[in-house]
């Protein structure tokens, strides 16, 4: 293993000294305890097919220590940063896989000019914001019937499920002694009610083979239950949290559970996503096989890679997209009506579902940052207790309420922290809690 690292642009060579230094000190003895002295840093991974974004927490106090991420894993010029301490640093590092940029963002956080970590063993665990496995759900201490699980739905999560598998396998072998944890997206849902959770479809195939409704995201729908009951001090509170982002789903939440999800039997479905189809009629396909010469797996490769808003307007960034419409762009207008149409149909569902609701929440890229999208969604809903204040909206940043004096149902931006969820699922199954939900 030889990395090179181009801070500030200057080529500075790392010795395989260096390189290996972090190494050594993981390979000690087994860890049975969940603190190393006293203390409680846990590292968590959010894995891409070619990024690795982590966040590096003291679960004492749930502080950041630090946060990070790696782009373009497996070229020879992979774009990284590090904050910590008010600081930031960028670089260019050769990162060959997931495994090597863990790695080196655990050499970065144990470089004494940061003091994150005095070495690689003290941290307590990593933890995954993992997404789907087979029979296996909430929070599960990594081994080989969690990755073999993960496998067995690597065509069910195609973008998602390889690259984790793929890094917890290479760390376990090379990390043996830091607990590796997975949290999964579908934990939070386990709580929805049979009406929103079935398919009609004959019953054995549920009941066998798990084809239902799972929902996704559901470290974000956890933290925005949490926080957004938290600040309208309602413990019992109707939520309807809209993660909308590179992948992006609604949730209908009270008091604190998941009622439904717009993501269902795999992360393809529900919403259009930015390059992956949501709701779509798998009657189309046999169809779509004869008229293309396609196969399944062909089919299936552009429903996952090559459809949502890309297929739609040709750009996956949301941005692009909305650039394009204000240029006049007929596609890039369809693709942006399709998206808010998509949300509306969810939003007025949940509506109903919960007879209301205290608060619509938008997160994610897309609900953070896009005044126009969520002008889109709220518009003319009066009749349902709904109005946007257009000054707040536009001007929104971080964590704020958007509602006008006469919205019955408040509106909130709030950035999710899927990391501090995941963190503090870690804590809580290394600390002795019960792995959750096999
Ligand atoms: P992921 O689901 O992959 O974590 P994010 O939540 O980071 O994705 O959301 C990515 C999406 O957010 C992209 O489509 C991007 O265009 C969109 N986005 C980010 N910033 C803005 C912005 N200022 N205006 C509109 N869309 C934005």
């Amino acid at each position: 293993m030889y990395w090179k690292r181009f801070w500030a642009n200057k080529e500075m060579p790392v010795s395989r000294d260096a390189q290996r230094r972090a190494l050594p000190a993981l390979r000690c003895a087994s860890r049975l305890t969940s603190t190393v002295n006293g203390t409680m840093k846990i590292l968590v991974a959010n894995l891409g097919s070619t990024s690795f974004k982590y966040r590096l927490f003291d679960m004492t106090t749930e502080a950041v220590l630090a946060r990070g991420g790696i782009e373009r894993i497996g070229s020879s010029q992979s774009p990284c940063f590090v904050e910590s301490g008010g600081q930031r640093e960028e670089a260019i590092v050769e990162a060959r896989d997931h495994a090597a940029a863990v790695r080196l963002c655990l050499e970065q956080l144990a470089d004494p000019k940061r003091r994150c970590l005095r070495d690689p063993s003290e941290l307590s665990a990593i933890g995954f914001k993992a997404v789907h496995a087979q029979g296996l759900s909430g929070v599960q201490r990594v081994d080989e019937r969690v990755l073999a699980a993960m496998e067995a739905y690597a065509d069910v999560a195609p973008a998602h499920n390889p690259p984790y598998v793929r890094a917890m396998r290479l760390l376990s072998q090379e990390l043996p002694h830091i607990p590796l944890v997975a949290a999964f997206e579908t934990g939070f849902h386990e709580t929805i009610p049979a009406a929103q959770r079935y398919y009609a479809v004959p019953r054995e195939w549920a009941d066998k083979y798990g084809i239902f409704k799972h929902g996704f995201h559901g470290a974000s729908h956890r933290y925005i239950a949490e926080r957004a009951a938290q600040l309208l001090d309602k413990p019992g509170a109707k939520i309807i949290s809209c993660h909308l982002g590179g992948s992006s789903s609604l949730c209908a939440i009270r008091g604190g559970q998941s009622q439904a999800c717009s993501l269902g039997m795999s992360p393809q479905s529900g919403l259009p996503h930015n390059n992956r189809v949501g709701e779509f009629d798998p009657f189309a396909l046999p169809a779509l096989m004869r008229a293309t010469g396609k196969t399944l797996e062909q089919l299936l490769d552009d429903l996952a890679n090559r459809s949502g808003l890309l297929g739609l307007s040709g750009h996956n960034d949301l941005r692009d997209i909305e650039t394009e419409a204000n240029k006049g762009g007929s596609q890039a207008r369809q693709a942006l009506e399709v998206f808010v149409a998509a949300v509306r149909h969810y939003l007025g569902a949940y509506l109903l579902l919960l007879n209301g609701a205290d608060v619509i929440v938008f997160t994610g890229g897309i609900g953070e940052n896009s005044a126009r999208m969520r002008q889109a969604i709220c518009a003319d809903l009066d009749w349902f207790g709904i109005h946007l204040d257009r000054v707040k909206n536009d001007n929104a940043k971080g964590e704020m309420a958007i509602h006008s004096s006469q919205s019955r149902v408040q509106l909130w931006i709030m950035p999710t922290n899927e990391e501090l969820i995941v963190a503090r699922q870690a804590k809580a199954l290394l600390s002795g809690g019960r792995e959750s939900s096999a």
